[in-house]
């Protein structure tokens, strides 16, 4: 996921999560808490009173009684000289913090509470008219009291008052708790929130992070075999797939360092050992001829060829190497063309037509092609590589009736060229290693004919830089096809 859209999500999160599990939180709540306020004061309570209308809720607690005290005072009065009936309607409103007080005249007959005695003083004058159920007074004494009042005559003419006062600071306890339950729920969401978007960030965001940050610190130690995965989905992933990549190309360049490093030495030894063959044997002739050995005119002869002949494959030597290092260097200057393969192939045996007699090597030539098929090659470069490949046929071909066979197929958009001889073969151990530079099987060290070990590898780099391939299947003792695929000339591609 993109780190754009992570952060969308975490910002939708924070907006809209809180609210609706609070939401949730809060329903159950205020329900839980309405339940248990009809548990409590066994009455019908509507929620949206709770918060709108609460005052309404609270005269509600005391409305039975109320009613009660109505009636006696319009039917039978006196009975509110009983101390029982006060005492029994003191205590039906004991359990919701209300108690009664009783005034006749100016005088209190009764008081409910014997501790609020102060609040004899706020109570409202005989009016001969009694507030209602809905109604009633707040009145602010030592502390919050709702009061109702009904007036009365007493049969003596006394003017009589009695109140249902409501201690309203201790009352309704849940309508508190559930306030600070609401908070409290609101701080939990807030933090179980918080947490959930932090801890997604955290493995989102801050893992990737610490896992490059690893990796960095391996590869600042010299591990270049650390790896590293992500996620090509999100930026921090993409980072890490290519850190990965980079650290695969620092551990290649490194390798082909060592090997390059490793290869110039190998370099250095083949090449010493290569010209001081030659060296050697050109002093040990020079030195014979000087010393008077080659004291008649056919040895001294002899001497010279063998001395020119020497120089020769030194001379060809250097050529070669000259010519790797420009291959190796991509230095070969390459003049691509539109060839004719079948024109080209004629011209090259032509050329080599009178060696390959020399050495009496019968070389046959079999085109397959349905038409005229042309390359995209360079011909001079393309020529080097088939010289090449014939001249190691001739150089291992053994038997007295030396064959070369060249043939091209065609197979879809490519052609397909072997050239097979009869020659010693190569070990299946030596085959896989005859494209490299500088390899040479024992039996070829040991040949008379020389060699580099170099004509195979130019080869291979100048195939591929044809967009082709070259690959070889040999049996010992039996011969070695070499084949090179090219691709067909089309006029779209130029190639
Ligand atoms: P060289 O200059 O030694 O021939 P190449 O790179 O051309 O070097 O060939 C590498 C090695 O592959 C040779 O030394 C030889 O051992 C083997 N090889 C190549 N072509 C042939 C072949 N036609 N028959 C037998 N061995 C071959």
């Amino acid at each position: 996921m993109k780190l754009k859209t992570r952060l969308i999500i975490a910002f939708l999160t924070i907006m809209l999560l809180p609210g609706i599990l609070f939401g949730v939180f809060g329903v159950c709540i205020i329900n839980r808490q309405v339940e248990s306020i009809q548990e409590e004061y066994t009455m019908d309570v509507d929620l949206y009173d709770i918060f709108t209308n609460p005052l309404a809720l609270l005269n509600r607690l005391t409305r039975g009684t109320y009613n009660q005290i109505s009636l006696t005072a319009n039917e039978s009065p006196k009975k509110f000289e009983e101390n029982d009936y006060l005492k029994e309607l003191d205590e039906s409103l004991e359990s919701n913090f209300s108690f009664i007080i009783l005034r006749k005249d100016n005088d209190i007959i009764y008081n409910g509470s014997k501790k609020n005695e102060d609040i004899e003083k706020y109570l409202p004058e005989f009016s001969n008219y009694s507030i209602d159920v809905e109604g009633g007074f707040y009145i602010e004494a030592n502390s919050p009291f709702l009061l109702k009042q009904q007036d009365f005559y007493y049969n003596d003419g006394s003017q009589g008052s009695i109140f249902i006062i409501t201690d309203v600071k201790n009352l309704i306890p849940e309508i508190k708790h559930s306030i600070i339950q609401l908070l409290l729920s609101y701080v939990f969401v807030s933090l179980l929130t918080a947490i959930i978007v932090v801890y997604w960030l955290y493995y989102s965001i801050i893992k990737p992070l610490n896992v490059l940050k690893v990796a960095t610190s391996e590869i600042t130690k010299g591990n270049l075999n650390y790896s590293i995965e992500g996620d090509p989905k999100d930026e921090i992933g993409q980072l890490c797939i290519d850190f990965e990549a980079m650290r695969i190309k620092i551990r290649q360049l490194l390798e082909s360092q060592l090997e390059n490093e490793s290869n110039i030495k190998e370099l250095v030894s083949n090449i010493s050992h290569d010209l001081k063959t030659p060296i050697t044997a050109i002093k040990g002739y020079s030195e014979g001829i000087i010393d008077g050995v080659a004291d008649t005119s056919e040895k001294q002869e002899k001497y010279i060829k063998t001395i020119y002949n020497k120089v020769n494959s030194m001379s060809s030597l250097v050529d070669e190497l000259m010519l790797y290092s420009k291959v190796e260097n991509n230095q070969i200057n390459y003049q691509f063309s539109k060839l004719n393969i079948d024109s080209f192939f004629k011209y090259c045996i032509e050329e080599l037509s009178l060696d390959l007699e020399v050495e009496n090597i019968k070389l046959s030539y079999e085109n397959n092609l349905s038409e005229q098929v042309f390359i995209y090659a360079d011909p001079e470069q393309l020529r080097k590589v088939i010289n090449n490949i014939i001249s190691n046929s001739v150089k291992y071909i053994k038997a007295t009736e030396g064959l070369i066979h060249i043939k091209i197929n065609e197979e879809g958009p490519f052609i397909l060229i072997s050239i097979t001889d009869n020659g010693i073969g190569i070990s299946a151990d030596d085959l896989p290693f005859i494209f490299d530079r500088f390899y040479r099987t024992d039996k070829s060290r040991n040949s008379t004919k020389g060699g580099s070990g170099l004509g195979l590898s130019i080869a291979k780099k100048v195939v591929i830089d044809h967009q082709g391939k070259i690959s070889a299947v040999s049996k010992e003792g039996e011969g070695t096809t070499i084949y090179i695929e090219l691709k067909k000339y089309k006029e779209v591609n130029n190639e």
